[in-house]
């Protein structure tokens, strides 16, 4: 390929490193699609293995690593894109520092942004996507579901023959986008011990995508996932092909999932708490299978991974241990509430709620966020962030009692303050939007308590 284009791409980013911007990690790849805009189409169609990439509101950071390392388990030279760097440029800057790289990648594995996803696909040329779930996030961003969902189908349309589909089964949106012919591989998990009494009152996705009546679930998983069937035309829940055939939640600290596939059983345990995690292993098994990784390395590699930056990432602060839980939309901040709600002990919780761009300007969500049930059960709460007031208001309405609330914005003083409060030999659980998140984690990294970037592989 046009080799001018690609070492002035890598100049930029040794360059940008060099000067301490961002880290590089998508200013390459800009200047690579500004003077080759096929390029992302050249360099996936290099790797002999192809490419796959992983799409979903929730969850495709922390399976792309779980999935990720399977595939180097193999024995397989990776592209990937960090955390965070997932829509088109940090694809491109990912290729473009593969190339250069010994030895030379043989496949590519890409988290990718919900919106981004059909320009990435129409380019890239995928061997494999995997959709996880869609939620509401970010409206004012991406509008609504049904939009997403379109484009998703579009996107479908535009695959080559042969692409497999990893599919949520328990996702009814996600779910129907299967069309006959495809080749897809459904996911899910059949274990309900774990199940939820009903949906929540935030679920976004009940209703048919054939004819739009409300769908009966027998067991609700995670928001709006779950066991599902229409009782007007008979759309259900297709019988997963990887499945989660039970699942045991280990407090707040991690989970052991059995997942069954048609070549066998592998039995995973993830430092990685909550049954929305569970979601995440199947989706990295059926992804890794979906690539040929045999099954018996798909264990030992996921039982080796870490948490990703800021999900249920754990760091010692001062001798005491920050657990940090990015919290962005309703359904990911239930489950996170859900999450800690595990650890028997009184909570200490720090809230951060920031209205930048990446987390969505409008704060309004936050009233979305079934909160109530942590009532009763904290030690201490401190709100902090750009938004810090609103939080304040939301746990006032949800009947927190005013002595137990903090409210400090700025979010050093927040952190100190949470930290002194509690028992110190318990956690101290952080609930971030996605700034918030990367804010705390660089006061944390300027302490040298958290590591600034994530060496993979
Ligand atoms: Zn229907």
């Amino acid at each position: 390929m046009g080799s001018p284009a690609l070492a002035l791409a890598r100049t930029a980013g040794r360059l940008s490193r060099r000067l301490g911007r961002g880290g590089g990690t998508s200013l390459p790849g800009k200047i690579l699609l500004r003077l080759q805009p096929d390029a992302v189409g050249d360099l996936g169609a290099g790797l002999p293995r192809g490419a796959g990439i992983i799409s979903a509101t929730n969850g495709k950071t922390t399976t792309s690593r779980l999935a990720a390392a399977a595939l180097r388990a193999e024995g397989w030279p990776l592209v990937a894109n960090p955390a965070g760097a997932n829509l088109m440029s940090g694809v491109a800057t990912a290729l473009v520092e593969g190339v250069t790289r010994r030895p030379s990648p043989v496949a590519a594995l890409f988290e990718v942004d919900e919106a981004a996803l059909v320009e990435v696909a129409r380019q890239l040329r995928p061997r494999v996507v995997v959709l996880m779930n869609l939620f509401r996030d970010q409206l004012d961003r991406y509008g609504e579901l049904d939009r997403l969902v379109d484009d998703w189908v579009r996107m479908i349309d535009g695959l080559d023959v042969g692409t497999r589909l990893v599919l949520n089964a328990d996702d009814p949106a996600v779910a129907s986008l299967a069309r006959r012919g495809d080749d897809v591989v459904f996911f899910g998990v059949d274990d309900t011990a774990a199940a939820l009494p009903g949906l929540p009152h935030a679920a976004d996705s009940t209703r048919c995508w054939n004819c739009s009546a409300a769908l009966d679930y027998s067991a609700v998983l995670v928001g709006h996932l779950g066991h599902w069937a229409c009782p007007d035309c008979g759309l259900r829940r297709p019988e997963p092909d990887v499945r989660a055939t039970s699942v045991t939640l280990h407090g707040a600290t991690g989970i052991a999932v059995r997942v069954d596939t048609p070549s066998g059983a592998v039995e995973v345990e993830v430092p990685l708490p909550g049954l929305h995690n569970a979601y995440n292993v199947t989706a990295a098994v059926a992804t890794a299978a979906a690539f040929g990784v045999r099954l018996e390395r798909i264990g030992p590699a996921l039982r080796g991974a870490r948490a990703a930056f800021g999900r249920a990432e754990r760091i010692t602060v001062d001798g005491r241990e920050v657990v940090m839980l990015l919290a962005k939309n309703p359904a990911g901040a239930n489950e996170t509430v859900r999450t800690i709600l595990l650890d028997p002990s009184p909570l200490d919780v720090l809230v951060s709620l920031n209205d930048r761009t990446a987390d969505g300007n409008d704060v309004s969500w936050v009233w979305d966020v079934d909160f109530e049930p942590l009532r009763g059960r904290l030690a201490s709460l401190t709100v902090t962030g750009d938004r810090a007031y609103d939080l304040a208001l939301r746990f006032r309405y949800g009947g927190f009692p005013g002595e137990l609330v903090q409210v400090i914005p700025d979010p050093r003083r927040a952190l100190d303050a949470a930290l002194a409060r509690g028992d110190r030999r318990a956690p101290l659980y952080v609930l971030p939007t996605y700034t918030a998140m990367i804010e705390l984690r660089e006061i944390l990294v300027r302490r040298g308590a958290a590591e600034r970037f994530w060496r993979d592989g």
